[in-house]
């Protein structure tokens, strides 16, 4: 049994290996700061939220637990979201790693010096299926050119080079195991993978076959049989076994000297974009229509794993067919529909921050106090948070529609210290005069998150400064309604209504705790 420290347990790889490992008897804690994790998804009893690269509140954490190995899965994960946020990427996945390392080895114990590191077969991007490098269909073995075509892939090969050098220079133990295409989802629906926007192929597939809606395809001119890309599926759970591999064989290797290996994971075998969803229409026995569209920024044509040197030193072995892998993700997508989820829809300006000048200068945004620790505390509670706002700036002419992700990337990293990054942005951007169908305080912005994120809410609750902020939560049957005294609120109290509102607090932490209290009662 050994005891070991999950990082990113909440999710879909982190929490199907923390899933596994219980299974075989270890004794896994869970850190996740929930930026893309869920709450649900953190199945061991034991677990801290706070960021990785938070080094006070990772060395209280290592000093007070002694681990025998440290699994790192912890990253931003979407090949083409990398492309446009190149920084984040990188700050994500190696600076917050390299300060995680730092305090790993500070720490002193030798099982914080055993390190299993969640790579990525986008390290090795077109490079190693060019035109100019030989054969396009090929295996990728591990020797095989290093060069990504996305920030993705970039940002996991520096944090692996920085792994190399943990191991020269601090003695650091790590295996880097390079995954292929995870899919599937653990045997017993425990979790799976529940991403949003959801941009991987086999979820997008069933959750299109299941609903009735066309799938769309990107690209259809590739160097392939039938011109969609070609990847290599492996099971979550052969994952999850090459990972406890990986550690059994560092364990064994006792107090030896620093080292880094890296290795494929895959099946060795490829399957085109048209062949998954054609298994997938034939395994669930629902069909639906296929819509073209260009290439998508970033897909390399064809990623094949030559796994043989796992094999070999991780006695790695392939069980789950892809016919296993799609049945396990038909029956987990069926799963999803039963599990209710949570949210609190936040109006923006008012309620979370400050509204003068920021929209032309978003370096001028400034949160109201309390407000990110507040949002922390939903989160940790298992609350989705959502942004419901009317931007009626972009429909008047004021604002670029182009700076609106711009402002709500600084509020997230506003808010990620404490961990209460906001899970998404439901705005409407109409001019207040057009009469669309989504302008608070009509329900449609709470509905159309809500559907989007699967979100039940008549378990949530909408928070606002305004009287059309309280009105469209209403509107949308919201579990409860409550109003702010900051913003607008400050003048807006005594419009309302009795009963209209279910609460009016001071600020967002006094809402949020009669929220948390009023949970906890059990209503
Ligand atoms: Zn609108």
């Amino acid at each position: 049994m050994a005891k070991v420290l999950v990082i990113g347990g909440a999710g879909y790889v982190g929490s199907s290996v923390t899933a596994f490992l219980m299974d075989q008897g270890h004794d896994p804690w869970v850190l996740d700061d929930l930026s893309t994790g869920f709450r649900s998804f953190v199945l061991s009893s034991k677990w801290s939220h706070f960021q990785v690269g938070d080094q006070d509140q990772l060395r209280k954490l290592l000093s007070e637990q002694k681990f025998d190995c440290v699994m790192h899965f912890a990253a931003r994960s979407l090949v083409g979201e990398s492309v446009h946020k190149r920084d984040e990427y990188f700050e994500n996945n190696v600076y917050q790693t390299e300060r995680l390392l730092e305090t790993l080895i500070e720490s002193g114990h030798p099982g914080h010096r055993r390190f299993i590191f969640s790579s990525t077969c986008a390290i090795y991007g077109t490079a190693a299926n060019g035109e100019a490098l030989g054969p396009p269909l090929g295996p990728i073995d591990e020797s095989f050119a290093k060069k990504p075509i996305n920030p993705y892939g970039e940002s996991k090969l520096a944090a692996e080079r920085l792994l190399e050098r943990f191991a020269h220079e601090n003695g650091l133990q790590a295996i880097a195991l390079r995954y292929f295409n995870a899919a599937g989802a653990d045997p017993k629906l425990r979790t799976g993978e529940w991403h949003h926007p959801e941009t991987h192929l086999l979820p997008r597939v069933m959750k299109a076959a299941l609903e009735g809606t066309p799938i769309e395809i990107y690209g259809t001119d590739y160097p392939s049989d039938d011109g969609t890309c070609v990847r290599d599926y492996i099971h979550v759970w052969d994952l999850a076994r090459a990972h406890e591999a990986a550690m059994k064989r560092l364990i064994q290797m006792g107090q030896s000297g620093g080292r880094f290996e890296a290795y494929n994971l895959g099946s060795q075998n490829g399957f085109s974009v048209r062949e998954v969803i054609e298994g997938s229409f034939l395994v669930t026995g629902k069909t639906t229509s296929i819509i073209e569209k260009p290439r998508r920024a970033g897909d390399a044509p064809v990623l094949i794993a030559d796994s043989r040197l796992a094999q070999k030193q991780l006695g790695f072995q392939i069980h789950h067919s892809l016919e296993e892998i799609i049945q396990d993700a038909f029956r987990w997508e069926e799963k999803k529909k039963t599990i209710p989820r949570r949210a609190v829809f936040l109006d923006r300006d008012g309620t979370l921050n400050e509204d003068p000048g920021y929209l032309n200068s978003p370096d001028l945004l400034k949160l109201f106090p309390g407000v990110a620790e507040s949002l922390g505390k939903l989160k940790e509670a298992g609350f989705l948070l959502v942004v419901t706002s009317n931007q009626s700036g972009v429909g008047r002419g004021l604002i670029d529609v182009e700076t609106l992700p711009v402002i709500h990337e600084r509020l997230n990293a506003m808010l990620r210290p404490a961990c209460g990054v906001i899970d998404h942005f439901e705005l409407c951007i109409h001019h207040p005069n057009s009469d669309c169908e989504c302008r608070k305080p009509k329900p449609k912005l709470i509905l159309d998150a809500a559907k989007e994120l699967d979100v039940d809410v008549t378990r949530s609750y909408m928070v606002g400064d305004k009287i059309t902020d309280v009105d469209a939560g209403r509107a949308a049957h919201c579990k409860g309604t409550l109003m702010v005294r900051t913003g607008e609120g400050k003048g807006a109290e005594h419009l309302l209504r009795p009963g209209q509102a279910d609460f009016v607090g001071d600020s967002l932490s006094e809402v949020v705790d009669w929220i948390l209290a009023r949970e906890n009662e059990g209503h």
